[in-house]
């Protein structure tokens, strides 16, 4: 009979029992930022200034969201407001590029040497202030184990979209994320929201050779959509270039149309792509998952707004998921302020920086 080795731990499911693997120099933190967005970024920059040793993982590449937004697209914010770590940020025009703003947050990563473990996707977070325990795993589903004394979850908005649960939304030409214009040249593309998403891609498609409906559920375009952009979709749309359905909602999508409900009753259009820009949400699953309680209406995690620890005690929240479902109060412009507040409770709990000392890893 063959003789039966035990798995590495690498290689043991997530969802069996097992023993964890021992710290290694490199698996150990003072604080364990989760999310390498512009805010985690900001807390381990400011946990590093204030002498800590910080781990940041992120599940996708550094400032993952950002990368993930659409291609051309031009922030709203004036580059100083991006800053984080008191570096310049400077930028050929007066708001900076996407392009700009990655390059810019690379050469921050690289000038502070943080410790950025990218493509991990943090699972569970286990164990008590000062001895907590983090398990992620790999593109390959390899699992690694951390330890920490603290924790900050900084895991934004944009991996969750606002499903619209109409039947259809699962088909291929349905996306919840715009990227870039050349694919829908000379198709018929629907754009469903009202915000800053859905004018700006409507409009881009639109320029771009595509056939647009925007359709949205408010009586007019919303009044956050960018002062500059605002003209020109509502321009748009009285001089019929682009075709939109306010007071309008998509009841269902098929494979070669959509159909509507208008104040004028039911329309069935044709229909190659669906951008359903709607808005994106937290993960609120992983928060409760480590303990955060959220409040009933809003899930805004429960914490300290002197310096956002959570009700479990060590575990802090940072960026815009503090906001809850209201993720137009907090975005890079106030959100980089949360690394300095936490920082200073971290000194104030621990004592002080240059606590680095390996955790005992029984
Ligand atoms: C199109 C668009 C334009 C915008 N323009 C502006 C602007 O001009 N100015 C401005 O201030 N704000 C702007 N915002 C908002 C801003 O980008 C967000 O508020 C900001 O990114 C939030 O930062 P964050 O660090 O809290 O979260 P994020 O930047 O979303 O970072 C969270 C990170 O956590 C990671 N993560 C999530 N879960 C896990 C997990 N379990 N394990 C490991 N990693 C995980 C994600 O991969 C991600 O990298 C814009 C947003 C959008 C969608």
């Amino acid at each position: 009979m063959k003789a039966l080795t035990p798995l590495p731990v690498e290689q043991i499911p997530e969802t069996l029992a097992r023993a964890q693997a021992l710290a290694r120099p490199d698996s150990w933190a003072d604080v364990l930022v989760v999310g390498a967005g512009p805010t985690g970024m900001a807390c381990a920059i400011e946990a590093q200034k204030a002498g800590f040793k910080a781990i940041v993982i992120d599940k996708g590449c550094l400032v993952n969201s950002i990368y993930h937004y659409p291609t051309n697209m031009v922030f709203f914010t004036t580059p100083e407001l991006l800053e984080i770590g008191d570096i310049p940020f400077t930028t050929a025009l007066a708001k900076p590029t996407r392009l700009e703003a990655l390059e810019y947050y690379r050469r921050v990563a690289e000038h502070f040497h943080l410790h950025i473990r990218q493509y991990e996707w943090v699972k569970t977070i286990t164990g008590e202030d000062r001895n907590f325990r983090v398990t992620t795993t790999n593109r390959h589903d390899a699992i690694h184990d951390y330890r920490a004394r603290k924790i900050v979850v900084a895991t934004g908005y944009y991996d969750l979209a606002n499903q619209l649960e109409i039947p259809g939304e699962d088909l291929d030409k349905v996306s919840h994320y715009y990227r870039e214009p050349h694919p829908y040249f000379d198709t018929d593309v629907v754009v469903i929201g009202g915000k800053n998403s859905a004018a700006e891609a409507a409009l881009d498609l639109w320029r771009h050779g595509a056939r647009i409906t925007l359709v949205h559920r408010g009586a007019q375009m919303h009044d956050h959509v960018k002062y500059w952009v605002r003209p020109d979709i509502e321009n748009r749309i009285r001089s019929g270039e682009i075709t939109a359905h306010f007071n309008s909602t998509v009841q269902e999508i098929g494979a070669d149309y959509v159909a509507l409900r208008t104040p004028s009753g039911p329309l069935r259009l044709k229909n190659d792509f669906v951008f359903a820009l709607t808005g994106y949400h937290p993960d609120y699953d992983f928060l409760r998952s480590v303990g955060i309680e959220l409040s009933p209406e809003q899930m805004r995690p429960v914490c300290d707004p002197e310096n956002l620890e959570s009700n479990v005690p060590g575990i802090y929240v940072a960026g815009v998921i503090v906001a809850g479902s209201r993720t137009n109060e907090i975005f890079i412009e106030n959100g980089r302020f949360h690394g300095k507040l936490i920082a200073a409770h971290l000194s104030e709990q621990l004592g002080g920086g240059n606590q680095n000392l390996p955790l005992d890893a029984t």
